[in-house]
């Protein structure tokens, strides 16, 4: 007899408040073990339209309920959410490949946060008045929702970007139509059902599944959805500005990077080593503010590169579901070939290769033997026009450089095209400050990494994105303001 073959889980798109099935379908990969799991469906221009003309229906009733009453919705999803802390946890671990740890510990809480935080933030807005005497007027402010919001978010951290976009919307009073990425939708799909028991009426949330070519450009060039907010990677992003250009939508761009860290002669060691290894290859490299190009000043430029090469040597690999483990698996296996080869190519310029990939090897138990897994990998003696120092690699890769002067540092940190993220390490608060003001980064942390307030603004400059998120900025990117006079 046949051994019974594996039930699959079969997703389906979220529509009207109801799950519907899709007529096609796409296969999801465990990346700990590169076996199918999951069929996702494989929407596309149809279930677009229905789940658009879903959150437009939806929009009057949601859009005049009080901030009180969508704060006190939220804080009940969030609620539900963080029930069932740990059911999600375990399905964006097995979805995503990231390690269960990471996943319990930044993942889901943070997407519980997004929700309170929100809930909590909307209740506090005002909007500006001014009086002109001289002509008797007093002027003010309105601020309303725009509509229906398309959300289109990444696989690197699918729930938690998803809700970092789906909160503000529908706290300001939109209605929304979101489109995760077809390589990690599960947690996505978890969350619709806990909607209608959090009091989230019928069409407010809408969720549509499917790739960017087919799912996403229906709903970029949807023309009753008048604002898109995308996090993502930089070519799609062009992809977008295009698509959308004939209805003119506001874009909010949230796009890779190519971060530095600056350690200067002065740095605490102690700190920045650990805090440089966690941010060069927490969740395997693969989120958009992760570090990938270390500046080490020349006086402890060797002694950091030993202790870093050291520390990074004790990253334990493998299976994402053993809490031991500090490394999960890649994404998907096109990813993690990519990123390999620039490992590869760093080698034939010439640049040294001091651990990870190709150097050490890779102990893996028998159940990941397939699975997309690397070693942290660290880089050096590497030129800075190389693709390895350029481009966005999104992986276990971090390449470490040495330089003698804050002038020549500032200048080489802003010598690429993106412009997210950067650290800086130095104990004298005057390097610190100066060199903060002149990086081209919408980010700067001195001292530490990824300490985030979400009241303060989030986002790229040059192709690292357009906009911000953030308590006012995500206000005022999901409503329309408008300025009324009234003279007496
Ligand atoms: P991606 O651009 O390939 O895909 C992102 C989303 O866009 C997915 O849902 C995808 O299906 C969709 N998409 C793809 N083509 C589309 C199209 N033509 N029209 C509409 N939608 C389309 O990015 P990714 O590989 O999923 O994620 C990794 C990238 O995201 C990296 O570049 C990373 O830096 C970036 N990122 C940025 C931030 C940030 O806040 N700045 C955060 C996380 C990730």
């Amino acid at each position: 007899t046949m051994a019974h073959p594996k039930a699959l889980l079969v997703l389906e798109n979220f529509i009207g408040g109801k799950f519907v099935p899709c007529s096609c379908y796409i296969d999801s990969y465990n990346p700990s073990t590169g076996d199918v799991y999951c069929r996702v469906p494989d929407s596309g221009k149809e279930e677009v339209e229905a789940a658009v003309k879903a959150a437009k229906d939806a929009f009057p009733i949601w859009s005049s309920k009080s901030p009180l009453e969508r704060s006190q919705i939220l804080n009940k999803l969030a609620d539900l959410i963080e029930h069932d802390l740990e059911a999600f946890a375990q399905a964006e671990s097995k979805d995503q490949g990231k390690t269960i740890t990471f996943a319990r510990t930044v993942d889901i809480p943070r997407a519980v946060y997004n929700f309170r935080f929100f809930a909590s933030s909307i209740l506090h807005h005002t909007t500006e008045c001014t009086e002109m005497a001289t002509m008797g007027c007093v002027h003010y402010t309105s601020r309303t929702p725009v509509g229906v919001a398309g959300l289109i978010s990444p696989w690197n951290l699918p729930l938690y970007l998803l809700t970092w976009k789906i909160a503000p919307a529908i706290a300001c009073g939109n209605t929304v139509v979101a489109k995760p990425s077809e390589m990690t939708s599960v947690t996505a799909w978890m969350m619709c059902k806990l909607l209608e028991k959090a009091g989230v009426p019928h069409g407010v949330v809408n969720v549509v599944f499917g790739t960017g070519a087919k799912a996403g450009e229906a709903l970029v060039g949807h023309p009753d959805v008048p604002v898109i907010s995308f996090t993502g990677s930089t070519l799609t992003a062009q992809r977008i500005v295009e698509k959308s250009a004939l209805y003119c939508k506001r874009l909010s761009l949230e796009l890779g990077g190519k971060n530095p860290a600056i350690v200067f002669d002065d740095a605490d060691l102690a700190q920045c080593i650990p805090t440089t290894l966690r941010s060069s290859f927490a969740n395997q490299g693969e989120i958009c503010l992760c570090t990938s190009r270390i500046f080490v000043q020349r006086g402890i430029y060797s002694e950091f590169l030993k202790n870093f090469v050291a520390e990074a040597k004790k990253w334990k690999v493998g299976n994402p579901s053993d809490p031991t483990v500090s490394v999960g698996a890649l994404i998907s296996k096109e990813h993690l070939e990519k990123v390999r080869s620039y490992v590869k190519k760093a080698q034939a310029e010439g640049a040294k290769v001091l651990c990870g990939e190709g150097v050490d090897s890779l102990a893996l138990p028998a159940d990941n033997q397939k699975g997309y897994f690397m070693l942290p990998t660290v880089i050096a003696e590497v030129k800075d026009e190389s693709c390895c120092m350029q481009e966005e690699i999104f992986g276990p890769v971090t390449c470490v450089v040495a330089f003698d002067t804050e002038e020549e540092v500032i200048r080489r940190a802003n010598s690429v095209k993106y412009g997210l993220a950067a650290t800086v390490w130095s104990s004298d608060v005057g390097c610190v400050h100066r060199v903060a003001r002149r990086l081209q980064a919408g980010l700067v942390w001195t001292n530490c990494w990824l300490v985030r307030d979400l009241n303060l603004p989030f986002g790229g400059m040059k192709a690292s994105g357009i906009g911000r998120e953030g308590a006012k900025d995500s206000y005022e990117f999901f409503t329309e303001v408008k300025t009324i006079t009234i003279k007496h």
